[in-house]
């Protein structure tokens, strides 16, 4: 799937990573990864004055507050509230490190008695079992038995303990009939399940989550009839076992019947409901399916791993007046009740179940047939005039797929769908992709650049996992980067190919740069590793899995090249087909058509360890000596020491001035801690990891980096545009470790008033954001005037219409976004300007695309421009407008407006509940609005998590932007309270622990800060 690419990295497009919007700003949503959003990151005196007042205040004035004073005050509630965890802190340290230090004979005595009392004291709680210190208690239960068998609802023994399934049936074919009921909400179903016995068994272990199965039969060919089973339910694990009337013999089919009942869900997970406006304005109800990762089964009962692939039969029983659609296509209908028919679809392909999907709606579609596929665009009916975009996109993409894996695409027909109201950013279902309106509508009047971009790489995305994902699927969840990583990697090279004029390659540096951030956090985890529990699965629908994964395969591209990698991959294809796969099948598959035999052994070190390395070169004559350790960022960077044990086979990239253009760039292979790479004869400069193709970080020594820079400001054009941007992002990272003072890599921007390329100057935007406000505010005006002379001729050229190439128009839209939100130039006037006579014309005059976004920003900022815009979002049919208009309303400094619009979009009815983690990710970058979204979150806790489910890409997504800008130790403190008093579950989500670690903007903001104090104190000239 897509993450929500709206507030991710573009690439998670699929199922949670999907929200954000593609200028700088929008890199910062991404759930729990990117940690320095440029606009969201803010500083200690800015945080937390309306914790002082509290939420429920409406008496909060605008008025200019001295926010170090607020800043205090706050500081001191946080204390208020958090004074007892913070005593029994302290006490445990001073303890543990008291006693023992002087070692006379009586301390030693002293210290050996209580040692024995300790010890004593350890093993009779060691001893006693778990639940004696339990809010609970212990439970008069067999502890023996539950350990080993837990206990089913009825009471009765459950005849299963683990989580996974056995393996001992397998299932071959699913028959299901579905009559989902659009009035009353509710569904029955019936399914027939064809298994194979593997290893004999009394027993049949499959997945069931909150159905309500009224009767269950099993028959065989050798039985004369069905026979009636019990089932038993294990809800905890979502577990149901059918318990046989004989043993199950090895290598007999058997077919296992169950009818069923549930109500279609009120979240976006499973078989959901979705409300939308028709034509005529009237309420409607539509029912669509997200299965993956682990809904399949709170459909019908079913294997819902996705190794048992099996093939599907589904039948749908609706209403004559509304239409279905499945995987596959219709074969035929038949009426089976008055105003009630049945469509039947094709049996499916082997496939796993969390492909699967049906959709019952109104909805109509235009369609175009390319090598005996049907591909068609489905939307609602007053939508159909933006999807055009959308069928030519996915037509040319399918042709160049199969082109270029030579496999034919298996299907007759291709439906993309666009669903009124869907969490992730698009979702993969074998032949029935779904989407989001705004990751598959384009609206010419409405939709800018960057949207076209957006559309053309979830398409892109979403087509690469039908061979990626559906035609091979991972064995577990612990590979889900097999999946993702692939399809990503595969979405912007086939954009790259198919069109270059998007230049989408760029795209994807910027992600990469964001990824690396989150990566060289101490709570980062290798992209494969081993997962359980539901939430975990969920979890690694992360940046990780995806950017990081098709970072590692763009690495290897390019260093085995790009035919052998091309013949991999279609060997890959072949071989595994219609089967599962771990990441060791890959290496293999790739071994096979490279005469570099160790695809393997390298491609682990970057696959089973978190992070990435830390190239040191150092240059002396024709020697280059370089040497390895891993880039962590912490808070200690003056004591910053590297773990010694992580060592990466690093495929090294280098050019120099005296490159051979036929040999450039060089490559080594770096598989110890140091070696010396020789060159042919002395050079100016060199610089390595080339275009940032390979996924490490470099430094130099100082008369390296002096050569760079003089480079840049001397001969900009010596290196490509991508490596500018790199060596931007690479000085920044550095100084964020104190590797380099922020003076050099200030000195390194200077060149920018040559540079006219997106790629760097949009990372330099990105990196000075991360600091302005800070410098602006600690009255370090030398610095802050420097970086507006720089942009200041930039900003200047600028024109407010939607003219030029498709980089041209994104450099644009980022620049005056960057130039209204800092009040640089004469930006808000002329943003003013267009907005009220867009307001003069009734929202009818049409504004250039690519600036909509700042016109309306700076529009909101006045009462009745907000006013206006509220009332032009609720009647707008154009969701790439509506979300423009949004992300303005959210942009507003005025708290009531702020609550409302978060408790409205909460609500879903006015404003849908999947804009919700966006609009918490634009209220945190005004300054009211920070502390405010963290209080909404704690008092709306329990419905968020019904709503969006734990672990979902939403709710890492809205707690890793409602704490953002905390940066205290206060404010962390406060955060890990809080998720302590919920579940363990709760607690030991990955992106509350890297909160509660002081993993992102702390870490971050407090390495900045000190680099700017370092920098006071230079006083730069
Ligand atoms: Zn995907």
């Amino acid at each position: 799937k897509e993450t929500n690419r709206i507030q991710l990295p573009r690439n998670m497009i699929e199922n949670s990573m999907f929200e954000e919007e593609p200028d700088v700003v929008d890199l910062a949503k991404e759930p729990c990864l990117h940690p320095l959003e440029p606009d969201e990151v803010e500083y200690e005196p800015r945080s937390s004055r309306l914790l002082v007042r509290g939420l429920g205040e409406n008496e909060m004035d605008e008025d200019e507050e001295d926010y170090e004073s607020s800043a205090k005050l706050l500081g001191m509630s946080f204390m208020n509230r958090s004074t007892g965890l913070r005593n029994n802190a302290a006490g445990y340290r001073q303890s543990s490190d008291g006693s023992c230090s002087v070692p006379s004979l009586r301390t030693m005595v002293v210290c050996a008695i209580v040692l024995v009392i300790a010890v004593s004291v350890i093993m009779v709680i060691y001893l006693l079992p778990k639940c004696t210190f339990t809010k609970e208690g212990c439970h008069k239960k067999n502890h023996t038995m539950e350990l080993i068998y837990p206990l089913a609802t009825n009471g009765k023994r459950f005849p299963w303990a683990k989580t996974r399934l056995p393996s001992n049936v397998v299932p071959l074919h699913y028959d299901l009939v579905l009559q989902p009921n659009l009035t009353t909400t509710k569904f029955a179903g019936s399914v027939q399940i064809t298994v194979n016995v593997i290893q004999v068994t009394w027993n049949i272990i499959l997945h069931s989550s909150g159905l309500n199965i009224t009767k269950a039969t099993l028959t065989s060919a050798g039985w004369n009839q069905a026979k009636p089973v019990a089932v038993l339910e294990y809800p905890i694990r979502d577990q149901i076992a059918v318990v046989a009337p004989d043993a199950l013999l090895v290598g007999q089919n058997y077919t296992l019947i169950i009818d069923y009942s549930s109500n279609l869900s009120d979240t976006y997970y499973g078989f959901y409901k979705v409300s939308y406006k028709d034509e005529h304005a009237e309420k409607r109800w539509l029912a669509a399916t997200q299965f993956e990762p682990l809904a399949a089964r709170s459909a019908f009962p079913c294997f819902d791993e996705p190794a048992f692939k099996a093939t599907f039969l589904i039948k749908i029983q609706r209403d004559e007046q509304h239409s279905a659609l499945s995987n596959m296509p219709k074969n035929i209908t038949i009426p089976v009740a008055a105003g009630i028919v049945q469509d039947e679809f094709s049996v499916s392909l082997k496939m796993s179940t969390y492909l699967v999907a049906f959709i019952v709606a109104n909805l109509k579609n235009i369609s175009k047939e390319t090598n005996r596929t049907l591909v068609s665009i489905y939307a609602m009916p007053q939508k159909l005039g933006q999807v055009e975009h959308a069928l030519d996109t996915a037509v040319k993409l399918l042709e160049f797929y199969q082109k270029y894996f030579h496999i034919e695409y298996p299907l007759q027909k291709l439906d993309l769908v666009a669903i009124p109201d869907f969490q992730a950013g698009a979702m993969e279902n074998w032949g029935l992709i779904t989407f989001r309106e705004t990751t598959l509508l384009f609206d010419n009047k409405t939709s800018s650049a960057m949207d076209k971009k957006l559309v053309t790489a979830v398409i892109a995305h979403e087509l690469a996992h039908q061979w990626f994902g559906n035609l091979v699927t991972m064995e577990w969840w612990n590979d889900l980067w097999l999946n993702e990583g692939f399809a990503t990697f595969m979405e912007y090279f086939a954009m790259d190919r198919t069109f270059p004029e998007l230049q989408t390659d760029e795209e994807f540096l910027k992600v990469r740069f964001k990824t690396m951030m989150k990566d060289s956090l101490n709570a980062s985890h290798p992209i494969s590793s081993a997962v359980q529990s539901s939430e975990q699965i969920e979890e690694m629908f992360d940046a990780l899995s995806y950017i990081k994964g098709a970072s590692l395969l763009l690495m290897l591209k390019k260093y085995i090249k790009h035919d052998s990698f091309q013949a991999g991959i279609e060997n890959y294809l072949h071989n595994h087909s219609y089967g599962s796969t771990r990441s060791d099948d890959l290496w293999d598959s790739m071994n096979e058509v490279t005469i570099l035999d160790n695809v393997k052994k390298l491609m682990k070190t970057w696959i089973l360890q978190k992070g990435f390395p830390l190239v040191t070169v150092k240059r002396q004559g024709k020697s280059l000596h370089v040497q390895q350790e891993r880039f962590l960022r912490s808070v200690e960077s003056e004591n910053w020491t590297s773990d010694a044990s992580y060592l990466w086979h690093i495929p090294l990239s280098y050019t120099t001035n005296k490159c051979n253009p036929f040999l450039c760039p060089y490559a080594y292979l770096l598989d110890q801690k140091s070696a010396t790479i020789e060159l042919q004869e002395e050079v100016a400069w060199v610089k390595f990891n080339v275009d940032m193709n390979g996924y490490y970080i470099v430094h130099y020594a100082e008369d390296d980096w002096n050569a760079l820079i003089d480079l840049l400001k001397n001969n900009l054009t010596a290196l490509s545009a991508k490596d500018r941007a790199h060596l931007i992002n690479n000085i920044f990272s550095l100084v964020g470790i104190g590797k380099v003072p922020l003076l050099k890599a200030f000195h390194l921007l200077d060149y920018l008033v040559k540079e006219n390329h997106t790629a760097p100057i949009s990372q330099a935007l990105f990196q000075v954001n991360l600091i302005y406000d800070l410098v602006e505010k600690r009255g370090m005006q030398d610095l802050a005037d420097r970086v507006e002379k720089l942009l200041r001729s930039k900003i200047d050229q600028q024109t407010w219409t939607d003219d030029g190439t498709i980089s041209e128009r994104e450099f644009r839209s980022t620049v005056l976004a960057f130039a209204c939100s800092h009040h640089l130039g004469n930006c808000r006037t002329t943003a003013t300007k267009l907005f009220e006579e867009w307001k003069a014309s009734n929202g009818t005059k049409s504004l250039p695309t690519d600036v909509m976004k700042t016109v309306f920003t700076t529009g909101a900022k006045t009462d009745d421009g907000w006013e206006f815009l509220l009332s032009m979002y609720t009647s707008s049919v154009s969701e790439a407008e509506k979300h423009k208009m949004l992300e303005a309303l959210a942009s507003t400094e005025d708290v009531r407006k702020l609550i409302w619009l978060m408790q409205t979009s909460l609500e879903g009815d006015l404003i849908r509940a999947q804009e919700l983690s966006h609009i918490i990710a634009t209220v945190i970058q005004s300054l009211p609005g920070h502390l405010l979204a963290w209080d909404f979150v704690k008092e709306n806790w329990e419905k968020l998590i019904r709503k969006f489910h734990l672990g979902s890409f939403a709710i890492q997504n809205i707690v890793t932007v409602s704490t953002f800008q905390f940066s205290t130790e206060a404010h962390l403190l406060e955060v890990k309270t809080f998720f302590e008093s919920k579940s363990e579950k709760v607690s030991q989500l990955r992106c509350v622990k890297e909160k509660t670690q002081c993993h992102s903007v702390c870490v971050c903001a407090l390495a900045i800060k000190k680099a700017c104090e370092l920098l006071l104190l230079q006083k730069p000239g």
